[in-house]
């Protein structure tokens, strides 16, 4: 079923066994950061991981690390106004960004987190791509919107996962993906658009795919 979610040609080549993936499988956590000065070294391949608070992107990072508590769920406002690194070799991290959206956090918040999230995505020569993780029942939100157009000045290619596709049927997924791909089809940098659910892992082949290609991991025989 996942073909028809399929975005790019060539990102299913990484999951000729399957689907698993052992490289993500070895994540482990590295670092947290407040700011850039306290990441590891601007070196290798990194892969960010961006969202709404809620939209399921701790979910996201679990299901393709083949972990459950990998990135923590949270339900608290502001809580993680952090940069928080895992290693899946000494050159290859994933990096979980701050959630973003609460309407209840203070503007101190907000300007702290806009500014992160900023430098980030400018300074961070190492980034090799940019997950935006939306809930495919509200896509592209202000939030959204702002961290697409971050991509697309770094000219970083993205990869929009439109989680939660389970609570969705197949018909109204789809079309879901059509719209948002519609949207986004002259932002000026690869966008792919993939459904994706950690619940039933829809889509998990397809994501995994794409960050294999950004992080040159070598392909699976
Ligand atoms: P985060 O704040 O973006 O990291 O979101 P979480 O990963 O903590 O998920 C927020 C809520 O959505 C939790 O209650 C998850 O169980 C739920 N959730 C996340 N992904 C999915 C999914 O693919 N399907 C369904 N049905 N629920 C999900």
């Amino acid at each position: 079923m996942g073909e028809l979610y399929q975005s790019a040609a060539g990102a299913s080549m990484h999951s000729a066994n399957g689907g698993m993936q052992p490289q993500f499988q070895r994540a482990v956590f590295q670092t947290a950061a407040v700011d850039l000065r306290g990441a590891p070294a601007d070196e290798g391949f990194e892969v960010a991981f961006a969202g709404r608070s809620n939209a399921g992107k701790s979910s996201a990072i679990n299901a393709i690390c083949h972990q459950n508590r990998l990135a923590r769920t949270s339900k608290t406002p502001g809580r993680t106004q952090q940069l928080i690194f895992f290693s899946l070799d000494d050159e290859r991290r994933l990096v979980d960004l701050p959630g973003y959206g609460y309407a209840r956090v203070s503007l101190a918040i907000k300007a702290n987190w806009q500014a992160l999230m900023g430098r980030y995505l400018e300074q961070r020569r190492c980034l090799r791509g940019l997950v935006v993780v939306m809930d495919i029942r509200h896509p592209l939100t202000a939030f959204d919107r702002q961290m697409i157009a971050w991509g697309v000045a770094a000219q970083r290619p993205m990869l929009l996962l439109l989680t939660k596709a389970d609570k969705l049927g197949r018909g109204a997924a789809q079309s879901t993906v059509a719209q948002v791909r519609r949207s986004v089809a002259d932002a000026g940098a690869p966008i792919f658009v993939q459904a994706f659910s950690a619940t039933n892992r829809l889509g998990l082949d397809e994501a995994q795919g794409h960050l294999s290609q950004w992080l040159e991991l070598p392909p699976l025989l």
